[in-house]
């Protein structure tokens, strides 16, 4: 009897602690809820964090990689082609002083150095038309990066990409954010240089702005279907038709719905070559077209 009396009481604390054990687990239900919401990105703030976390991990990762790597395969500077001093830098200090960066007025088409103040354009942008809405290049083409240009094409000193990609980013950042391009097209090489070679100097470049940028990079975009011989005796709008006639555009190679494209070399001269990619790449449907150099020829 007692314990039948005693059961609806049992009962109640049962029930009560129930409750109490029930309104336990919805807190935890509702916790684990709001911890799903958070993986599946309706916090944002907490998915910035994270990513943010991530993003640090990785930093310091790449820095002791680099720091390793300094140790282990010293980097030679792309001046004078010697171990840099002090370690870990990838340019001496005195030669890079001796380079000589693009800066002062400059063509708001190509980027090039202007001779004077006055006037926006070049003279080879005041006289040529121009397929492509704007570029610029870090170097202003001379000796010492003539030099550089052709360790890294012709023996194989592609680590000294690294120091101008990364140069590029620092110095033409504003310039290539005001680029409206979804990816970084390099201008190819013929695909029987390109065996010869081992690689195309543009595509490296392109690859380590890409990773320094984010921006995805499309190497089949564009290919070169013949080789062209430096053809002095041509006019530069003959060397122009020839330059199209030895590219050709493959868009379904490109992200869907691309709309803008960089193009990137290592040299910019006359402009011809990049011109000619631009107008291509244009007859295939891209819209805007920008490029990106190491090095940039004289206002000539
Ligand atoms: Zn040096
Ligand atoms: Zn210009």
């Amino acid at each position: 009897m007692r314990r039948c009396g005693n059961w609806p009481l049992h009962g109640e604390e049962k029930g009560r602690s129930r409750t109490r054990e029930t309104k336990a687990k919805e807190i935890q239900i509702t916790k684990r809820t709001e911890k799903r919401k958070e993986t599946k990105g309706e916090i944002p703030e907490a998915k910035g964090r994270r990513r943010r976390n991530r993003q640090d991990r990785q930093n310091r990762q790449d820095q002791v990689r680099e720091a390793l790597l300094s140790i282990l395969f010293p980097r030679c500077c792309p001046v004078c082609g010697e171990i840099v001093v002090p370690r870990g830098e990838k340019i001496c200090p005195d030669c890079w002083k001796t380079l000589s960066f693009v800066s002062g007025p400059r063509c708001l088409r190509c980027g090039k150095e202007l001779e004077t103040q006055d006037g926006e354009y070049c003279l080879g942008c005041q006289r040529h038309k121009r397929s492509f809405v704007f570029g610029g290049a870090l170097l202003n083409y001379n000796e010492v990066s003539a030099r550089s240009m052709a360790k890294i094409k012709y023996q194989n000193r592609r680590e000294y990409l690294d120091y101008y990609s990364e140069e590029m980013v620092r110095r033409l950042g504003r310039l290539m954010s005001r680029m409206e391009a979804e990816v970084f097209v390099p201008v190819p090489v013929h695909p029987a240089r390109r065996r010869q070679r081992g690689y195309n100097q543009a595509e490296e470049l392109a690859m380590r702005l890409g990773k320094l940028t984010g921006l995805p990079v499309c190497a089949d975009a564009l290919v070169r279907t013949k080789k062209t011989a430096p053809q002095k005796e041509l006019s530069a709008g003959e060397r122009l038709k020839n330059l199209e006639k030895a590219f050709a555009a493959r868009p379904e190679f490109l992200p869907p719905g691309t709309k803008g494209v960089i193009l990137v070399d290592d040299i910019y001269t006359t402009g011809s070559t990049v011109e000619a990619c631009a107008r291509v790449l244009r007859g295939a449907g891209v819209k805007r077209v920008y490029f990106l150099s190491i090095c940039i020829g004289g206002d000539r």
